[in-house]
């Protein structure tokens, strides 16, 4: 019999209890490292024992299937059958383990299946399995709750999610290593990528990476940031854009001296395994790959992952930086080199994240707002919760906040802080095109009166807020395919004047009541009250903004 931990326990029981509830299908949610396939055969226990009906368990590995079996019989003695390449005869037993492809062949042979249970099921390419058995409950676990066909999220399928440990809990209890993510500054700018269905444009991605500088420029973070403290190197896996980039990367560190291998799908089986192996022996070993030592792959030698690109999925971001995580008795931590802007996109690898609210709204996944925000040490460019005030890593002291402000307030460059065009664009997906483009002044417009008050606005900041606009304008036409025109460029100016003026005591210089000119002497005072204070501009005020509201509403119809 098996000890599940704590949270594997809690993690059954609430499936167990969810299912009991009415829900047929639900997701369960658990970090890679939480032991996945000791849950799989606790879950197939409870349901066997409870029930006359079969479990059916869909793994994507071969790796899984042998451990879920082993699992099934040395814990709770239930008799399996593996389901794979060259499986004929099916024997009636209590559960099932088979891999995807060959089990999609063979739904017809076997018996009734009560309970299905999905690994990786934010694939979502299961449609098959789930049409096989209509009358079955289905469990789906995955590490990241959310669908890789973004046309179809997972709600779509399964009504309920049940959480697991977050990884920051796993680290505690020493089931997954501690990790420190650097994000130098010095990379390819991610905000001037083009974007195609939802992912950055893997050509025009390898274009920019394939520059000599970002290639030499990999190996230098590497040197700056892959050594111990003894003057040996990190074993590291690379991630790179596509084979062509890997193989420019592996060739630069060869160049540079270091032991560096590339590995693509292309490569026999024989030839793979050889890299993996000397991957697996050599200390401080760099092994390129573009996007195939992903899910699965566990090597617990690894002290160094290097990102070398920009993804807006935080599926990948997470897949890959949590291959370094398996803990070994010699590892107290790995280093995760993030050389694509990903970290202050997605959150850290060790973030807290909400999965259910990813789960339940996926429409509206801007990612970098679900975690806490972070940002990088200017000093030794690792990656730190926002709030902190002094880099646990290098010591350096961040100026205090009244300070810091002060310093804002002087240069203006908070006003576009935190509005990320990539993120509001996902966000904005549903609606017309060009809301993000006026949306942006709003933000804008926004940020400024959170600064510096209804009353602080003059022209010397209203031109330094529509240069900024300006800015952001041209990052949203590029990723739109549009052209930077004086047609945009007066739409940013009207949004932003507009959203200006109805938040400040600001009126736009055309719109001001005309001033007379100064007199060369000081006149009399009048002996007579004062009319009512500044009622005639207060009318006019409203007036424009009115207008200046509705024409905006027109055109961002
Ligand atoms: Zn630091």
């Amino acid at each position: 019999m098996l000890e599940l931990r704590t949270y594997q326990e809690q993690l059954v029981n609430e499936a167990s209890e969810t299912l009991a509830s009415g829900h047929r299908k639900i997701i369960c949610q658990l970090p890679t490292g939480g032991g996945k396939t000791v849950c799989f055969a606790a879950i197939t226990d409870r349901y066997t024992r409870k029930s006359a009906g079969r479990v059916f368990i869909l793994v994507h590995r071969i790796e899984l299937l042998k451990q879920a079996r082993r699992s099934l019989d040395k814990f709770f003695q239930i008799p399996s059958h593996a389901i794979k390449a060259g499986t004929r005869w099916i024997p009636d037993v209590p559960a099932y383990v088979g891999m995807v492809e060959s089990a999609n062949r063979r739904i017809a042979k076997l018996p009734p299946i009560g309970l299905v249970i999905i690994d990786e099921a934010h694939l979502n390419t299961f449609s098959k399995i789930h049409a096989a058995f209509p009358d079955a409950m289905f469990i789906g676990f995955t590490a990241t709750p959310i669908s890789a066909n973004k046309k179809k999220p997972l709600k779509e399928l399964y009504s309920e999610i049940v959480m697991g440990p977050q990884i920051s809990q796993l680290i505690k209890e020493g089931a997954l290593c501690q990790n420190i993510t650097i994000s130098p500054r010095e990379v390819v700018n991610r905000a001037e990528l083009a974007i195609k269905n939802g992912e950055f444009d893997m050509e025009g991605m390898a274009r920019t990476y394939k520059q000599t500088k970002f290639v030499k420029g990999a190996v230098e973070a590497y040197k700056k940031h892959g050594q111990h403290p003894d003057g040996s190197w990190m074993k590291t896996l690379v991630f790179n854009v596509n084979v062509d980039h890997s193989k420019m990367v592996t060739q630069a560190f060869i160049d540079a001296g270091f032991p560096a291998a590339h590995l693509d799908g292309t490569e026999t089986p024989y030839r793979r395994s050889e890299v993996l192996r000397w991957f697996s022996e050599t200390p401080g070993a760099i092994l390129n790959n573009c996007a195939i030592l992903t899910a699965g792959f566990d090597e617990p030698s690894i002290e160094m992952i290097v990102v070398n690109h920009a993804t807006m999925s935080i599926t990948k971001w997470l897949q890959e930086t949590g291959r370094g995580s398996r803990p070994t008795e010699f590892k107290s931590m790995f280093k995760i080199l993030d050389l694509g802007g990903n970290a202050i996109t997605h959150g850290d690898w060790n973030a807290d994240r909400d999965w259910r609210n990813l789960f339940h709204n996926p429409k509206k996944p801007r990612e970098r707002d679900q975690v806490a925000p972070c940002k990088s040490c200017p000093h030794c460019d690792a990656i730190i919760p926002a709030g902190v005030r002094k880099c646990p890593y290098c010591g350096y002291d961040y100026p205090s906040a009244e300070e810091e402000l002060e310093k804002d307030l002087g240069e203006f460059v908070i006003v576009t802080r935190g509005i990320n065009v990539e993120a509001l664009m996902a966000e904005n997906a549903n609606r017309k095109k060009y809301y993000t483009f006026y949306n942006l002044g709003r933000r804008i417009a926004a940020q400024l009166l959170k600064q510096i008050g209804k009353k602080g606005l003059t022209d010397e900041r209203t031109e330094f807020a529509l240069q900024e606009y300006y800015k952001l304008a041209q990052e949203w036409c590029k990723k739109n395919g549009k052209a930077w025109n004086r047609w945009h460029g007066e739409q940013a100016r009207e949004t932003l004047y507009a959203e200006l003026m109805e938040r400040f005591e600001w009126v736009r210089p055309e719109m001001r009541p005309h001033e007379p000119e100064p007199l060369p002497f000081k006149p009399p005072e009048p002996r007579r009250l004062p009319p009512p204070p500044e009622e005639k501009p207060r009318q006019q005020f409203e007036l424009f903004t009115n207008t200046l509201q509705t024409l905006q509403k027109i055109s961002s119809l």
